[in-house]
């Protein structure tokens, strides 16, 4: 039998990009050829606990965009990229009957079902070396580890520690490589809608969120709203708006997928302040960063406490089970018409701003007193910026058993009146 050749993996999983991107800069530091590889693996796309599905259409659309624009940059780099459709575990045992696979790049992963595609891999391969970053965050976790033991309950406390001497590593220079080794010829699969089992459709001209994926896009949105229109230098007075593209950045959904990385965003402020200066509005948005990171290390350290009812706080949650309450939840049909036109946003655009996800959220848990989890399932199906560790993490929050102990319940109507003054987001929604 002629010998396979011995080739790397670099296994793009959700840090779809080429600027930034530690696995692509050190795949290239090696001597051996190498194939990039993303897999539409079926179980991202079949039914979940709650009868949700696990994608919905919105974010699948966005995620195919993304590794179009994805396939376009490697193309440019000359870096042979292969797209499949099916389980991990068969991917990988297809392209080990072909070659030699010495080591797998990719991004270090530690939620449930991420840990499931890694294991299937193990199991096909399991003398192949594994080379991983952590890309996903703005702090990086060497830092955080030597700051803190432990990860605090309460967000403050992270905050405070984490901005203290906050060091923030500079990017990686892989946007400007270009490969220079013969390419591997492999078979790729045509995915689309609907082969994904979705049915084409249009977007809804009220959308907040009239983006395409991928890092293209991501960086003209990181643009505009930087240096093109100076947006960044109000986010603090804006941030809690519900109409329109402008009032906060819209960064999540491809923060979520990783076409934009949290460092790069963190850089291009700091070259904004010097620009344009800096103000509160430009540190918020770091904050809002440190969020995002917050909740990636108290997914890291509770592990799968994050999907138990009774959350992270292990304090006990006394749901009701009333489907036809969480029928008109999802539906729009609640006695609020504030709830109401939030969750048809969400319905019809797969959006829903900051201020309407908490209000919605604490309505399902306070007042109608649902399982959490059938909510954020929910918003794992529709949103197009779906993240695992800030949904779950938000939801716990808001159901009062997470990083926070005290009862917080929003009251929808007086939210309504300070952020919705003159009814123009409820118009939208309701009477058009
Ligand atoms: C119940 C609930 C569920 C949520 N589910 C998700 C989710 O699945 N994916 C997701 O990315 N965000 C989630 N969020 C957080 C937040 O609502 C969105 O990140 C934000 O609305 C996205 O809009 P933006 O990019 O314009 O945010 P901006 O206000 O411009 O903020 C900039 C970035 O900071 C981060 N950020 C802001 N607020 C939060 C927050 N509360 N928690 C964590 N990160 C934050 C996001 O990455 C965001 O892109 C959820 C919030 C709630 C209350």
């Amino acid at each position: 039998m002629p010998e396979k050749q011995k080739i790397n993996i670099l296994w793009f999983t959700k840090d779809l990009r080429t600027r930034d991107s530690e696995s692509l800069y050190n795949i290239m530091q090696e001597g051996l050829p190498f194939l990039a590889v993303y897999i539409f693996d079926d179980r991202d796309f079949g039914k979940m606990q709650f009868g949700s599905r696990k994608t919905g259409k919105y974010r699948a659309r966005f995620l195919l965009e993304t590794v179009e624009d994805l396939k376009g940059n490697l193309n440019r780099k000359n870096i042979p990229f292969l797209i499949k459709k099916g389980s991990t575990g068969n991917v990988f045992k297809e392209l080990s009957d072909e070659f030699d696979i010495v080591k797998i790049f990719c991004q270090q992963e530690w939620t449930r079902e991420e840990k499931e595609k890694e294991d299937e891999i193990r199991n096909v391969l399991p003398t192949a070396g594994w080379e991983r970053s952590y890309s996903q965050f703005l702090v990086h976790p060497l830092f955080v580890s030597r700051t803190m033991d432990k990860i605090p309950m309460l967000f403050t406390a992270f905050r405070q520690k984490v901005e203290k001497n906050l060091l923030i590593r500079p990017e990686f220079a892989s946007e400007n490589l270009m490969y220079n080794k013969c390419g591997i010829k492999v078979q790729g699969d045509e995915v689309t809608l609907r082969s994904l089992g979705y049915a084409d459709f249009k977007t809804d001209t009220r959308t907040a969120f009239p983006f395409s994926g991928g890092q293209t896009q991501a960086l003209k949105r990181l643009e505009f709203y930087f240096s093109e229109t100076r947006n960044l230098s109000s986010y603090k007075e804006t941030r809690n708006g519900l109409v329109g593209n402008d009032y906060s950045s819209k960064f999540s959904a491809w923060l979520a997928n990783g076409s934009l990385s949290a460092v790069t965003v963190y850089h291009e402020i700091k070259k904004y302040e010097q620009e344009f200066g800096s103000n509160e509005s430009t540190y918020w948005l770091v904050f809002e960063l440190l969020w995002r990171d917050f909740f990636r290390y108290v997914s890291m350290e509770y592990k799968d406490l994050i999907f138990r009812k009774n959350g992270i706080s292990k304090k006990e949650y006394l749901s009701e089970d009333h489907e036809e309450l969480i029928r008109q939840w999802k539906e729009g049909t609640t006695d609020s018409d504030f709830i109401n036109a939030n969750m048809l946003e969400l319905k019809n655009t797969g959006w829903m701003s900051n201020r309407g996800r908490q209000n919605v959220a604490s309505y399902f848990c306070r007042i109608l007193k649902q399982d959490w989890r059938i909510g954020a399932a929910y918003f794992e199906e529709l949103l197009i910026d779906y993240d695992v560790h800030s949904n779950y993490g938000n939801w716990m929050y808001l159901a009062g058993v997470g990083n926070d102990s005290r009862d917080r319940i929003f009251n929808p109507e007086k939210q309504a009146e300070m952020y919705d003054p003159n009814h123009e987001f409820t118009e939208l929604w309701l009477h058009k």
